[in-house]
């Protein structure tokens, strides 16, 4: 029997801020759908937004924002450094703050590990003349997260992290002597298909909440049609996306599932207390079918986006 857990959960960051363990995904939804689905979650009790400058929907999100009537303080909102601002965070925050139209973020994450060049060809993906992405090679992730951490302090976000880290990108990162402020999150793709347990081992011994991008395995939620997924979410009587959400939240994750239909949104936020056992079998799901990624390249900063190798 499935036991109703509180949708307003949260997790405790590293810097002593709390944040929703569920909060709406906005990647892919064009301006319209990003305002509808920002009004749609905050009515259904969502705190927690994501977005990035890369998705190009900073300015309908903040819009909506505003207009949903919900104190801002009241709410939780990410938003992400874009590549070919590695060298210029500060302008890079001042951007989204702008396009958000609010004073500070609560958390501003280095989108990926890798530098592009910010005088290139594309504002935000710049190639070189023989078509492969154009990165930096003289500026690395430890430059710009020193360059992040001067952010907090004035005050335009209130913590900052990373996303698309590995451990060993993870490992360079903590093991520079100029770095005096944690990542609080590292925002990555995980779900059935690529559980990332080694990550989120590493993640919790170094008091850093994994957050979970494409929970249900991104555009059409393939997951939903996974034969366990389908079982086990009969067996508690709610639906396949209620349990994959729910199993992120039981690994210790922050979960971030995107949706521009109002029913799915709310749905999405009923969370429930997911047993053990089932939440033991869905860990075992990628070594059934086999590990996919769905989204994401793997995140090392030469091959990312240098799509030849
Ligand atoms: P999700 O795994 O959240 O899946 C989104 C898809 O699932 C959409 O097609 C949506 O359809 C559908 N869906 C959502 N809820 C339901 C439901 N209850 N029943 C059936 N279908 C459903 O994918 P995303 O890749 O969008 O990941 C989530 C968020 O994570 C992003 O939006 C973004 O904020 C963040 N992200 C971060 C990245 C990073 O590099 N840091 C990379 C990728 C994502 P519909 O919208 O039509 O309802």
């Amino acid at each position: 029997m499935a036991i109703p857990s509180n949708s307003t959960k949260t997790l405790k960051l590293n810097n002593g801020l709390s944040i929703p363990a569920v909060g709406l995904g906005t990647w892919q939804s064009t301006d319209e759908e990003a305002y509808n689905a920002v009004i749609a979650a905050l009515k259904a009790g969502y705190r927690h937004i994501d977005t990035a400058y890369c998705y190009g929907n900073e300015e309908p999100v903040g819009r909506a924002i505003k207009d949903s009537g919900v104190p801002r303080k009241d709410i939780f909102i990410t938003t992400k450094l874009w590549g070919t601002d590695h060298t210029r965070a500060e302008e890079g925050l001042d951007k989204s703050l702008k396009l958000l139209g609010l004073d500070y973020v609560d958390l501003f994450l280095m989108h990926w590990p890798v530098p592009m060049n910010p005088n290139g060809n594309h504002d935000k993906f710049p190639t070189l003349p023989d078509g492969k992405r154009d990165i930096l090679l003289d500026w690395n992730f430890v430059d710009t997260y020193r360059e992040m951490q001067k952010l907090v302090a004035s005050g335009k976000t209130k913590a900052i992290g990373v996303s698309n880290f590995s451990i060993t990108n993870l490992k360079k990162l903590l093991a520079d002597s100029q770095i005096t402020i944690k990542p609080v999150v590292n925002q990555v793709e995980t779900h059935g298909y690529l559980p990332q347990h080694k990550l989120l081992e590493y993640a919790k011994e170094n008091d850093i909440v994994l957050e979970a991008y494409s929970p249900l395995g991104s555009t059409g939620a393939p997951l939903l049609k996974d034969e366990l997924v389908q079982e086990l979410a009969k067996k508690n009587g709610i639906s396949e996306s209620t349990l994959l959400i729910s199993w992120s939240v039981w690994r210790g994750i922050v979960v971030l599932p995107k949706s521009v239909t109002p029913s799915r949104i709310a749905d999405n936020l009923k969370i429930i207390e997911l047993s053990d056992e089932d939440g033991k079998k869905l860990n075992e799901l990628a070594s059934i079918r086999g590990e996919k990624r769905l989204v994401s390249p793997p995140w090392d900063p030469i091959v990312v986006f240098n799509d030849e190798d």
